[in-house]
């Protein structure tokens, strides 16, 4: 009988896109996934260091896969992702019951790793050279839009981030790999790629061989069948006219930039960093919505980095309200171990770091309802993701239908997102609209969650609704 495990992941898209590849690893040795972790042969636990929380939920965790292991003492439990790499031995003291610690760079050697397990407790997080001679076993989770990661690692040690010590120096993988993998998950049936990395477009800089970025989506956006092409993450200082001008050029980039600008201060951009001034971030956006027509934008920021006054949080909300954004990721600092700015003094109290994150939300709402309105009215190409299961009356408000559509009729709801990757739910009343079909929806509401709409967009009249 084959062998069964279960995955718990925690973190971030690539963690999840690691985890495809440890399944995938994990199938081609023939284990196939198990309904309950209690069946399990192996159970892995992908973790993530980004925050302390997320680090506690890990032992928690292990915590309950141990009971589950004195009732099948046969299972082994592996631990694995940026926790493992940063407090590997750690964990195997303080976890008795783990059987396999690797790192995010030892995900190849799973296979190797698996036999060596047999014979007593591994811990391998060594940092190794990936190997990208060919494309490594993947099993995706099912859907019409999947990850394909074009770079590991990353260079830039800002001073608040444990990535380059957990996921190591960055390493571009060749394009001509990037894309037999996405010529592959289009012939599986994906019609949407993103593009993965912790800084995507600084992609090839580092070998005068390869593409550059904005050359590696040219070549992409060539492959047949495939739609749309995202990617996440950029960096400011690598964001230049190439790359947006490729954004432009290329159809089947999605008009959408995720752009982390972190603080709108230039004191605390130095202690991050971060390797730009607010000026240049605004400057760099303002291209973006110059060359690129309806341009999204969504970015992340830390509130409360260490030494931040309330004259730094202002400039946070000034360049947030200057930068229209459609969202923007807020994190409260959280200080990592071995990370520069753990050792920094003048932290901020938590009830400020409280208080500005909810003035930041509040601002940010404002500006993604602005945003949203300006979409009422609009016809939106949108990629259905869902269909939701309960039938609706139209909009469920029959005050505001004008009369094309019969109002006590029942609709099928569905969402998806435009190319802006805004979430958009829309009505139709047909029943047979598929997950991965792209339809045009016409806008006749706006919240600050999402907007919603009607298809086919001819086929409604209504009262548009902020
Ligand atoms: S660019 Fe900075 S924040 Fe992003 S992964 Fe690298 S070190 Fe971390």
């Amino acid at each position: 009988m084959a062998k069964r495990f279960s995955l718990y992941t925690y973190g971030c898209q690539m963690n999840k896109y690691d985890s495809e590849t440890i399944s995938g690893y994990l199938e081609q040795e023939g284990y196939q996934p198990s309904e309950e972790a209690g069946d399990s042969d192996l159970v892995i636990v992908n973790t993530c260091s980004i925050r302390e929380k997320a680090e506690d939920k890990v032992y928690s965790q292990i915590g309950r896969l141990n009971k589950l292991k004195k009732k099948n003492p046969n299972m082994k439990i592996a631990v694995c992702g940026c926790f493992a790499n940063r407090a590997g031995e750690e964990i195997a003291k303080r976890a008795k019951s783990v059987d396999l610690i690797f790192g995010t760079q030892n995900i190849a050697k799973l296979p190797e790793l698996l036999e060596k397990m047999e014979e007593g407790t591994v811990v391998d997080t060594e940092a190794m050279v990936p190997d990208f001679t060919s494309l490594e076993p993947m099993n995706r989770e099912n859907g019409k839009s999947c990850w394909v990661s074009i770079a590991r690692g990353c260079d830039n040690f800002c001073t608040f981030c444990v990535v380059p010590y957990t996921r190591g120096p960055e390493w571009s993988k060749p394009s001509h790999l990037i894309v037999e993998e996405v010529e592959k998950a289009v012939e599986e049936g994906f019609v949407e790629v993103t593009l993965l990395g912790q800084n995507v477009n600084s992609y090839g800089l580092k070998d005068n061989s390869e593409l550059s970025f904005g050359g590696l989506l040219g070549k992409i956006n060539k492959i047949d069948g495939l739609q749309r092409i995202r990617f996440t993450t950029s960096h400011p200082q690598n964001c230049d006219l190439e790359m947006i001008e490729s954004m432009a050029a290329n159809d089947k980039v999605c008009e959408h930039l995720h752009l982390p600008f972190q603080s709108g201060s230039n004191n605390i951009l130095e202690k991050m960093e971060r390797g730009y001034t607010s000026e240049e971030y605004l400057e760099k956006i303002s291209l973006f919505y110059d060359k690129i027509p309806g341009g999204v934008l969504t970015s992340d920021v830390i509130v409360g980095f260490p030494g931040e006054t309330d004259k730094d949080f202002e400039e946070t909300l000034d360049l947030v309200r200057q930068s229209s954004f459609e969202g923007i990721y807020s994190f409260k600092y959280s200080p990592r171990p071995g990370t520069p700015a753990y050792g920094m003094d003048c932290l901020v109290d938590e009830k400020v770091i409280d208080e500005r994150f909810e003035e930041l939300a509040n601002v940010q709402k404002e500006i993604t309802k602005e945003n949203h309105d300006k979409l009422l009215g609009s016809v939106q190409e949108v990629l259905i993701d869902k269909k939701l299961e309960k039938k609706k009356n139209l909009l469920d408000c029959a005050s505001c239908c004008s009369g094309a559509v019969n109002s006590e009729e029942e609709f099928v709801s569905y969402v998806g997102r435009n190319r802006g990757s805004q979430r958009v739910v829309f009505l139709s009343k047909e029943n047979n609209l598929k997950i991965g079909q792209t339809v045009n929806v016409k806008i006749l509401r706006s919240g600050v969650q999402n907007v919603q709409g009607f298809y086919p967009e001819h086929e409604v009249e209504m009262e548009l609704v902020k």
